[in-house]
């Protein structure tokens, strides 16, 4: 057993097998590709090659594989052997260069959104030496883009690369004019707090909407929910435990810093938080994660659920994108400092963010929806579906005094002179956690909470490095030309960005009623509920503009994804409708039938035993669950009628399944979670929320 120092990023190709494989030359020629995004001569790439896999093969590998992020959301990867023939029949273990730069899998079934025509199916995948290289089942996987011949991005990493591009380049800009010679780039780091729900995997294969939706489409609440709020940071469960530990080994291998884990508010819920690093890698990371998660679960007789919503009724999960900035020397950039210069500079990107996030609320709302978080967003848990900023009392007072020339009503009352004065010290650990908040400041970093669980983190992350590009780039153009008083032209751009903008900071509680009333009708900001009515965000003019211009998507990227994700939706969710007809015809309607036909031969016995009484539940128990019968079977039908119209292009099959199909999903449900109350357990064909919810 070794020690976990020794185990952490042992099936990684990191920078210390680098520094130890590879000759100093090579070392630094990559160093220079990694660092500074110098282009790889071929040479080099070789001499890469042949050390990753003599490294891989020492460590137990066998095969290679491009590993990469299809907009599918998933992961894809495609093996090959590192076997090639020799003479004398004999086969060595070799990997070129130009196998590990470029890979052309085969990939005409992975979405394009009408990018890539199926007679040119074939895409690219190209290294990406910023994310190391690791060894899983015995395959070496490299981290890599997928693009089309065309230079499109068929993917999820290559925009994420190219939004944090933008956000270095403008974010340097406003760097230089605060004189900080000494950086070279300025990065985002992204720490994804991970939610997920174990369940028993006996009870999970009992369950065709768990296993074809991977959610619950029937049940009716257990007697026991979250109201105790008992589970949440309690103690955990053997089983449970077991399996964190085995997943921490198993991450850890793979240098992913999984730094801690508890149980959330529902119950079987937890939650895994990484150390931030970042974005690029923190994103695949993240998908790694998550693969791993289902993996271990299985080992242990669970099923790890990453759906947004696995039950209703009961809190679903979330991913909390914890995003900053921050420069190539380690210096965060949404950390107060201690000098009044570096104040006034914190203020600028604070303000930044303020406005990317007023100006882009609807590209950040776009960014995380799915047809799964559409139940978490808006439903009274988690954040709302209306974008605002939380950023804690005092920094709030801080924005305020700035906005009207006040004093600041600190410890001691004074006026603020950005440039000349030093920022109160914010008390991190005192800042109200506001739950609710969609995107709430933490001291040093801002959270973003409306990622689903099963998303990848990448979206959202490119929504928000662009927006802030873009704020930062007008901020430059102003601060480039103020002539001779940069003080003054910085107070006012401060100023005036803290008055355009902040209708989108709030304070308060954001399931309250009133707050949605007033964020919509009195601040305009949008409270967009649906899958489709985020996804028309991507196609508004100024937000194709701001992709556009920091060449983070091409217009024609954009269309594809906007099909694309039109498209998964549509399929999401008639899948839950086909399992839904078909569990309740072929085994909810049954059961029900089977408990009231047993019912009326034991009456009808009993009426001929002792004809004299009324039997008056009974009797009253067979006409409601015949009733109901009737009912389930005309809701199912009017389902499937729905199914049938679901018609068009994607945008019509969208909306039509947000207006007609969804309700009649929940018509259906309410029905047969009635009739689940009234059958005898032994009867129900399925395990129940209670099982399923405590049977761990
Ligand atoms: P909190 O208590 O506010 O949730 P934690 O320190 O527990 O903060 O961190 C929560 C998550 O935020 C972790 O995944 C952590 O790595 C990440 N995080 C911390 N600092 C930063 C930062 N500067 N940038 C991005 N993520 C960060
Ligand atoms: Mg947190």
């Amino acid at each position: 057993m070794s020690t976990i120092p020794e185990l952490f990023g042992s099936l990684v190709f990191d920078d210390k097998v680098m520094r130890a494989r590879l000759s100093s030359d090579v070392y630094h020629s990559l160093r220079d590709t990694i660092n500074k995004g110098k282009k790889l001569d071929l040479s080099v790439a070789n001499a890469v090659a042949a050390a990753m896999c003599e490294w891989a093969v020492e460590n137990g590998a066998t095969h290679f594989t491009h590993w990469f992020q299809p907009l599918t959301g998933i992961t894809a990867e495609k093996h090959d052997s590192f076997i090639t023939p020799a003479p004398d029949s004999h086969v060595i273990m070799e990997f070129s260069g130009r196998n590990l730069i470029t890979g052309e899998p085969d990939a005409s079934s992975f979405p394009s959104g009408g990018l890539r025509a199926t007679f040119e199916a074939r895409g690219y995948t190209a290294w990406d030496p910023t994310s190391y290289a690791f060894i899983k089942e015995k395959t070496l996987c490299i981290p890599t883009a997928f693009c089309s011949y065309g230079g499109e991005a068929l993917d999820k990493k290559t925009p994420l690369l190219r939004s944090m591009e933008a956000l270095d380049r403008q974010a340097m800009r406003i760097l230089k004019l605060f004189g900080n010679a000494d950086v070279k780039r300025v990065v985002t780091n992204a720490g994804p707090e991970q939610e997920y729900f174990l369940v028993d995997r006996d009870m999970y294969l009992k369950r065709k909407d768990l296993i074809y939706t991977g959610r619950t489409l029937f049940g009716a609440g257990a007697p026991k929910g979250q109201e105790l709020d008992d589970h949440y940071f309690g103690a955990i469960k053997p089983r449970v435990k077991a399996f964190m530990e085995e997943l921490d080994e198993e991450l850890w291998k793979l240098g992913i810093y999984a730094k801690t884990e508890h149980n959330e508010v529902a119950p079987c819920q937890h939650e895994l938080a990484p150390i931030y690093t970042t974005t690029n890698i923190a994103s695949d990371h993240n998908q790694l994660t998550m693969e791993i998660m289902k993996k271990v679960a299985r080992k242990h007789g669970l099923v790890c659920l990453l759906h947004e919503k696995p039950f209703a009724g009961v809190n679903g999960s979330g991913k909390h994108n914890n995003w900053s900035m921050a420069t190539d020397k380690g210096v965060n950039l949404l950390s107060p400092g201690d000098t009044p210069y570096e104040n006034a500079q914190f203020l600028v990107f604070l303000v930044a963010v303020i406005k990317a996030v007023d100006e882009y609320q609807g590209l950040l709302r776009m960014s995380v929806a799915s047809a799964g978080n559409d139940h978490r967003l808006g439903a009274n848990e988690a954040p709302p579906a209306i974008v605002s900023m939380f950023l804690g009392e005092e920094l709030t007072a801080v924005l305020e005094a700035i906005e009207t020339d006040s004093p600041y009503e600190g410890t001691e009352k004074k006026r603020l002179r950005l440039g000349a004065d030093v920022l109160p010290r914010f008390n991190r650990d005192t800042t109200d956690r506001n739950r609710t908040s969609p995107f709430a400041f933490t001291g040093n970093k801002f959270e973003f909470r409306m990622v689903g669980s099963n998303d990848s983190i990448s979206c959202a992350n490119v929504m928000i490095n662009g927006a802030v590009a873009e704020a930062l780039r007008q901020f430059a153009d102003v601060l480039e030309n103020c002539g001779g008083d940069f003080d003054s032209c910085l107070h006012d751009l401060i100023q005036n960005t803290i008055r355009e903008h902040k209708r989108i900071l709030f304070n308060g509680n954001g399931y309250d009623e009133a707050w949605i009333r007033e964020a919509t009708e009195v601040r305009g900001l949008k409270n967009l509920r649906t899958t489709p009515d985020a996804m028309q965000m991507v196609l508004v003019p100024d937000n194709v503009e701001m992709l556009t211009r920091h060449r983070i998507y091409s217009e024609a990227e954009i269309r594809s994804r906007y099909e694309i994700m039109m498209e998964n939706y549509v399929r999401t969710v008639r899948i839950e409708a086909l399992t839904m007809v078909d569990m309740t015809r072929r085994e909810i309607l049954p059961a029900v039938m089977r408990y009231c036909g047993d019912l009326s031969a034991s009456l009808n016995e009993k009426k001929a035993a002792v004809p004299d009484l009324d039997y008056k539940y009974e009797t009253k128990l067979i006409r409601v669950l015949s009733g109901l019968i009737d009912g389930i079977d005309e809701a199912v039908g009017a389902l499937e009628k729905s199914i049938v119209r679901i018609k068009g292009d994607n945008t019509q099959q969208a909306f039509h399944i947000r207006d007609d199909v969804l309700c009649r999903m929940e018509e259906l449900r309410g029905l047969c979670d009635q009739a689940e109350t009234l059958t005898a357990a032994d009867y129900w064909p399925f395990p129940t929320y209670g099982d399923l919810l405590f049977g761990v």
